[in-house]
């Protein structure tokens, strides 16, 4: 009999959930899909998979280090989606959510999350790094449009 672990992200069974994502088997068909891995992510601690689904151009920025003590210290418990708003243009999305989790203590973490899509798979813009590119570089996505027409009007 196969042994049935619930998914992290609260829909099944981690093996025919998030697990194919995490192991490279699936990609993540809308933002919501991914938002949900990026969860169950942390609580598996798939720090790669944290980082890969991460814009292109945020990546080198990430502390892994940092990640990966994140993930083990909290006890991740829910995750709530509240909204998702699939194309809020034509390359990006929005995901409203709450991580429910503990560090001793039981918290909440309340986030509306981008997300872009590039080369037919999504990634997460990640609002809280140090560095961003100037407004007329090329984005962070690795898109070819100017950082200021693409993904910063969705770092606030
Ligand atoms: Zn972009």
């Amino acid at each position: 009999m196969m042994e049935f672990t619930h998914c992290p992200c609260g829909q099944g069974q981690y093996s025919s959930c998030c697990e194919p994502l995490h192991l490279g088997k699936a990609k993540a068909e809308t933002a919501e899909q991914l938002m949900r891995s990026r969860y169950s992510a942390f609580a598996k601690q798939q720090v790669d998979y944290i980082v890969a689904t991460t814009a292109i151009g945020q990546q080198a920025q990430l502390d892994r280090a940092a990640l990966l003590s994140w993930s083990i210290d909290n006890a991740w418990q829910q995750l709530e989606i509240l909204n998702s708003v699939p194309r809020v243009d034509a390359s990006h999305a929005m995901v409203e959510f709450k991580a429910y989790y503990s560090d001793g203590q039981a918290r909440i973490h309340h986030e509306q999350s981008y997300f872009v899509k590039h080369q037919n798979a999504w990634y997460f813009i990640d609002p809280t790094l140090q560095t961003f590119p100037s407004m007329k570089h090329a984005c962070l996505c690795g898109s070819e449009k100017k950082f200021k027409h693409c993904c910063a009007t969705f770092i606030r």
